[in-house]
């Protein structure tokens, strides 16, 4: 199918985004990678009738690095994440799940402003943000506000981001000296959105045992779920129980939600151990 009509605008300067955004309301949608929007422009799901391109924006693809976060562009894509120095280096979580997002022909497409506004619950970049507690930098008429990516995803597809906002820019936390990371996920393809994909950070103490542990857990809600509430040297069995205990998942005709938890489960455990390297 092809979209419906639509007035195509590409600003130069985030000031005169935000006017269009301003001046056309709801009617405005912005569009990044249009790696999502476009499939659902062409099913007529979203018929924006003023679509805003933000490419034309410069400046907004950097990646920096601060004493402790690395600052990133909202239009980094996905392969820039992946392959980036220094995202590999102080971020290897965000690189290693970029790296597994869809196929290369997305991962040069798709960015990461689009893809956290987007908020699908079974996206990496949204899990991840969550898991590392990355701060989203939006900007609007009211000025910027920087808003902790726990309490940034609202339900599916929604944020908290005003439709008269741009998500310009992402803060992650630097890995800690030591930190291990692992990413994991259950899809049916190669390449398919995952099912249930679940990412960690810890440390690991002198005796083997994980402390200091984030675990992620994203595709079983309807946004993704952070779980940090662990005692040093928590067992990886007993992690993943907890894991299984403190999703909620809705069933669905395809996925019936006692296999979601199940894969909660399994991936919690084998991520903490990948992570502990045993
Ligand atoms: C075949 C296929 C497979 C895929 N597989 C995966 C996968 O496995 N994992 C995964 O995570 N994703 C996957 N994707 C989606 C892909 O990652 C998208 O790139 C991403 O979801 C959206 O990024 P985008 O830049 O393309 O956003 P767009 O499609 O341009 O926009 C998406 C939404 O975000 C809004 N938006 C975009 N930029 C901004 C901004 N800066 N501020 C505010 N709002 C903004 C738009 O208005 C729109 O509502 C897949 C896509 C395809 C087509």
């Amino acid at each position: 199918m092809k979209p419906a009509a639509f007035r195509y605008h590409r600003p130069r300067s985030l000031a005169e985004a935000l006017a269009l955004l301003a001046e056309h309301g709801p009617q405005a949608k912005l569009i990044a990678g249009g790696q999502s929007l476009g499939p659902l422009m062409n099913m007529r799901l979203a018929q924006p009738a003023e679509l805003v391109d933000l490419n034309s924006l410069a400046g907004l693809d950097f990646v920096n690095e601060n004493e402790d976060a690395i600052e990133i562009g909202a239009l980094a894509t996905h392969h820039a994440l992946a392959t980036s120095p220094l995202v590999r280096k102080s971020c290897p979580l965000l690189a290693e799940a970029a790296q597994s997002i869809g196929h290369y022909a997305i991962r040069t497409r798709g960015t990461l402003g689009g893809s956290l506004a987007h908020a699908d619950p079974a996206a990496q970049l949204p899990l991840v943000a969550a898991t590392l507690g990355a701060e989203i930098v939006a900007a609007g008429p009211r000025g910027e506000r920087r808003i902790p990516a726990a309490g940034f995803f609202v339900s599916l597809m929604s944020t908290v981001l005003e439709p008269d906002e741009i998500l310009v820019s992402v803060r992650v936390p630097k890995a800690a000296p030591g930190e291990r990371h692992a990413y994991l996920q259950f899809s049916r393809r190669r390449g398919d959105f995952a099912i249930v994909a679940v990412a960690t950070t810890l440390l690991v103490d002198k005796k083997g045992n994980a402390r200091n542990l984030r675990l992620g857990i994203g595709g079983a809600e309807d946004k993704p779920v952070v779980l940090t509430d662990f005692a040093s040297g928590e067992k990886p069995d007993a992690v993943a129980r907890k894991a299984r205990e403190a999703v909620n998942p809705a069933e669905t005709p395809r996925v019936p939600a006692v296999y979601r938890r199940e894969l909660v489960e399994v991936l919690a455990r084998r991520a903490l151990l990948e992570a502990m390297g045993k």
